[in-house]
């Protein structure tokens, strides 16, 4: 059966998978949703016996129903290559007796956006092309860090696209900071705004709603899309490792089949562990799914309250790609939870926008069982990366620490003994930093490249090619602009 895509926020008409892709937003802000969630057309047993790139094929077109198998393969194809540093795409690691690690850090940037980014602009060429669209694609980013680069090097070169990133300046790692400047690519541009990551996302969704802009581009033969984690051609691709994870396990003979485990998401904007959600509903026997926020807890007091209220200091953390207020996915949640009623979710969000904050009734709060909210201070993702280490010789980077000590006050608190599959978001070498200090704080005021070696001996795994990459690589994008200079520097790159 068809999926139909439509807004959360209006009841305007259901568009179709590529359309959804090219639009990225839908034109009344709100985010594109599935019309209904589909089930699985094969056994989980049957599953476990594919490759990645098959498994793919099987989860992404029950989504993607109006791409061709052979446009569907090829796309495939082309992201989930030798761009990986190994063959299972996202190898599982065990640590403890029931506890194993999801690595999403394989692909090009060593974070887990490349899941998705490595795709997102294969599906989105192909969707060009079934839409007969003759405009240059002009994607516009905001990034907590990962995004950025992940999306850079998905985007750079290929023919019919433009990318610009939009990155806090001073709110990520150096070595986030550092693959972005130094990006290659004709039609790539990196800027650094003197704001926050929700400054930068706020910017960007304005730009996308600006219909005086839209008309502007057109005539000069360009228009706007997003690879943010908002546009469904990410979303999608990230269902597939929940369900690579269980059969993987199945396959192994770690569980059996039907048996329920949990999962444990360390969360920003909400885009990975919504993907779980999806995994979960289409029928992937997952119990709960467990949100790991760190200091920026937005999350972990909405579940835990049922309001939502960005009206709080924004905490610099070192686990920077998730320091966000405003968790833009969480909207596909409360639209589901609204009984898909688009009105009700406009108001909220409405509410969001205007005073920052919103509520949720009591029926509402009990449709969101599925999900458990935790948070890890500073203090606790760090004491997990050394005992972590300590005990297993297994470095994990900052973010999976989140999830890592969450996923262990989930378990002290509930005393659910369940399988838990944690979902390791970045490679440890992105953090080095912060990874390092956390192993011995002697390490604190070494120089970065200096720790980066430090960080091999210690763990025992190659420095990727990434990080070598940028030892040595020229800075090629320089500009920083005001937050409120968002528009003026896009008019500037495209000649408007
Ligand atoms: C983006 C990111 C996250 C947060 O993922 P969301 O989908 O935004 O919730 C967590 N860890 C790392 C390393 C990331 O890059």
């Amino acid at each position: 059966m068809e999926v139909m895509y439509k807004s959360t926020r209006s009841d305007s008409a259901p568009i179709t998978a590529s359309q959804a892709i090219l639009k990225g937003l839908a034109p009344d802000g709100g985010l594109f949703v599935p019309d209904h969630i589909p089930a699985f057309d094969k056994s989980l047993s049957e599953l476990s016996k594919l490759s990645y790139q098959e498994l793919a094929y099987e989860v992404m077109k029950l989504y993607l129903t109006d791409f061709t198998k052979e446009e569907l393969e090829g796309c495939i194809a082309r992201a989930y290559d030798e761009k990986f540093d190994t063959k299972k795409i996202a190898p599982l690691k065990k640590t403890g007796k029931d506890t194993w690690y999801l690595e999403l850090f394989h692909g090009k940037t060593i974070a887990f956006k490349d899941m998705a980014l490595s795709i997102l602009p294969h599906l989105l060429t192909t969707s060009a092309k079934k839409n007969q669209v003759k405009n240059e694609i002009v994607i516009l980013t905001a990034t907590s860090g990962d995004t950025g680069k992940a999306a850079l090097a998905g985007f750079a070169d290929v023919p019919g696209t433009r990318i610009i990133v939009f990155y806090p300046k001073d709110g990520v790692s150096k070595v986030q900071e550092l693959q972005m400047v130094t990006q290659k690519g004709d039609n790539t541009d990196v800027i650094g705004i003197k704001g926050n990551f929700d400054d930068a996302q706020t910017g960007v969704k304005m730009m996308f709603s600006d219909t005086e802009l839209a008309e502007r581009m057109n005539a000069k033969g360009y228009q706007f899309s997003s690879a943010n984690s908002i546009n469904i051609g990410r979303l999608v691709p990230q269902i597939v490792y929940y369900v690579y994870a269980y059969v993987s396990l199945l396959a192994e003979g770690s569980i059996t089949e039907g048996e329920s485990i949990n999962v444990c998401v360390p969360t920003g904007n909400f885009g990975n562990i919504l993907a779980a959600y999806y995994a979960k509903l289409m029928g992937l026997p997952i119990d709960k799914l467990i949100c790991a926020s760190n200091e920026n807890k937005v999350l972990f007091d909405f579940f835990a309250s049922g309001t939502y209220d960005r009206n709080r200091d924004f905490i610099l953390t070192s686990s920077p790609s998730m320091d966000i207020l405003i968790s833009s996915n969480l909207e596909r949640l409360i639209y589901r939870i609204c009984d898909h009623d688009a009105a009700k979710n406009a108001k909220l969000m409405q509410a969001l926008t205007s005073g920052g904050v919103y509520e949720i009734t009591e029926d509402q709060k009990k449709a969101l069982s599925d999900f458990w909210g935790g948070m890890a201070t500073e203090e606790e993702c760090f004491t997990k990366i050394r005992d972590l280490y300590k005990e297993e010789k297994y470095v994990i980077d900052t973010h999976t620490a989140v999830a890592g000590a969450v996923s262990d006050k989930y378990r002290a608190e509930t005393g659910d003994e369940k399988k838990m599959v944690i979902a390791s978001t970045a490679s440890p070498y992105k953090f080095s930093r912060s990874v390092m200090s956390a192993i011995d704080p002697a390490n604190k005021d070494k120089e970065e490249f200096a720790l980066i070696d430090e960080l091999e001996k210690v763990s025992g795994v190659a420095v990727p090619q990434a990080i070598e990459e940028i030892r040595k690589a020229e800075v090629r994008h320089k500009t920083v602009c005001e937050k409120d200079g968002m528009k003026a520097e896009v008019e500037r790159i495209l000649g408007l």
